[in-house]
């Protein structure tokens, strides 16, 4: 299993779980077509989309697999405001009572995160990889998950970097994780397990790649490795290598 990132920032958020006969797409913010293009056009392996929250760079594209019938799967909310045929055809609801959805071979748990719509992490949990968290567009994560095998997680500015003046100091601020609050969640999850820590979605101007990647590393006390979400990253999430 490997994951593929296409895009990890405010111009749009698509990460693909794959494997040779599975592919699981984490968010649509970015185009059907990308997604094939990543696949190498072999649609069939897609068991389903699903997505965080109803901002559109989590969702925009979301219609484009609905209409391609793919099991697309989003909260609640979202789909309030889209009730239309393709709705009853395709989607699929979830919120904070549904606590499982299997997906494939996939089983995902979604949390309630702190975002200034209603917005979800995801827990997921696959033969291949073991068990994997990921949450972005949040302030904080609340949960402990333990014996964690990869932490997909948002580092979207630091204080440091932070312009007080900027008019969007505000808006980066509520609804997005510190740099320092992401640490704070990787150290407080680090086990003897843990093989993979990502770093999603870095804001352009307040946020340095380098040492937000430097201090991850300096954070995981059993030697995980340690990457920055950029579109075009790949990551083998198997357990077992061979
Ligand atoms: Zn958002």
């Amino acid at each position: 299993m490997v994951l593929k990132v296409l895009g990890s920032s405010s111009s749009g958020n698509c990460y693909i779980l794959e494997s040779d006969t599975e592919a699981l797409i984490i968010e649509a913010g970015l185009p059907f077509m990308e997604v094939k293009k990543a696949l190498n056009f072999n649609v069939r392996k897609i068991v389903g989309v699903i997505c965080t929250h109803r901002h559109n760079d989590h969702i925009k594209h979301l219609k484009d697999f609905v209409t391609s019938g793919i099991r697309s799967i989003a909260p609640n909310d979202y789909w309030m405001e889209h009730i239309t045929e393709w709705w009853f055809q395709y989607g699929e609801r979830y919120d904070e009572t549904r606590k499982c959805i299997d997906i494939g071979n996939f089983k995902v748990m979604p949390f309630l995160v702190v975002h200034d719509v209603p917005c979800y992490g995801f827990y997921i949990v696959h033969q291949d990889i073991g068990s994997l968290v990921y949450a972005t567009d949040t302030e904080y994560i609340k949960y402990r998950f333990k014996n964690i095998n990869h932490i997909l997680v948002e580092a979207n500015y630091s204080d440091d970097l932070i312009d007080n003046e900027a008019v969007n100091r505000e808006h980066v601020l509520r609804g997005h994780m510190s740099l320092q609050t992401a640490l704070d969640f990787i150290s407080t999850n680090d086990n003897p397990s843990l093989r993979n820590v990502v770093l999603l979605h870095l804001s352009d101007k307040n946020g340095n790649p380098v040492e937000f990647l430097q201090k991850t590393k300096e954070t995981v006390k059993y030697g995980a490795d340690c990457y920055i979400a950029e579109k075009g990253l790949e990551v083998d999430l198997n357990l077992c290598p061979f």
